[in-house]
């Protein structure tokens, strides 16, 4: 189980840096492990060449496991995730350009989407004539504060596929990491297409 975990972090890992989108050590991504614990990256390892010895476990508070390796700044977001729902199974944060830059330009708390047929690769989502809410959190450095505004938010709405956060990035998930890797894939195709929208000053 966490061979097979470990695995998928580092193969993820790789095509994520290869798409570019999480340069200089930065992102994190993890795997449910139980109801109690998952394994994510440690903190400060670029995330196209990771090993296993750079992977830890953490429970859902957080805290390490038996490990000396210190987990991402932002283990509390994913921990928080698997919190909120038992249908989280993997979350990847990356910080692309068209997400960093597309959660500054919208002030609004949510990002509208519509009107893409690529809407359907959100699991859920079977026509482009629809609208997608992706909700949008200002950043902060005090990860707490942060997970507790995003327990806040779910509590009122559950969220769908990912949330992004002001100026900074993208955190998606799905039920196994083969999901969350589709997720990610096509919210990423979404914010770069409704970018370009915007920097054509379309309004559709
Ligand atoms: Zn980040």
């Amino acid at each position: 189980m966490i061979d097979t975990a470990a695995q998928q972090i580092i193969d993820a890992g790789r095509w994520i840096d290869a798409q570019g989108w999480c340069p200089a050590t930065g992102g994190n991504f993890s795997v449910r492990l139980g109801a109690e614990n998952a394994l994510i990256t440690a903190s400060g390892c670029h995330k196209g060449y990771l090993s296993a010895e750079q992977l830890l476990q953490v429970d859902l508070a957080g805290q390490p496991q038996a490990s000396l390796l210190k987990p991402s700044a932002e283990t509390l977001l994913h921990t928080c995730l698997y919190q909120l729902s038992d249908q989280v199974g993997a979350v990847l944060h990356t910080h692309s350009v068209a997400s960093t830059v597309l959660s500054r330009l919208e002030t609004h708390e949510w990002l509208d989407i519509s009107g893409y047929e690529m809407q359907k690769s959100l699991s859920g989502n079977h026509t482009h004539d629809a609208s997608i809410r992706i909700a949008i959190l200002d950043n902060a450095q005090d990860m707490q504060a942060l997970a507790d505004e995003l327990s806040q938010r779910w509590q009122h709405e559950p969220l769908a596929w990912g949330f992004l956060v002001r100026g900074h990035g993208l955190y998606t998930w799905g039920h196994d990491m083969s999901e969350a890797r589709r997720h990610l894939e096509g919210l990423e195709f979404l914010f770069a297409c409704e970018l370009e929208m915007r920097r054509l000053g379309a309004n559709v």
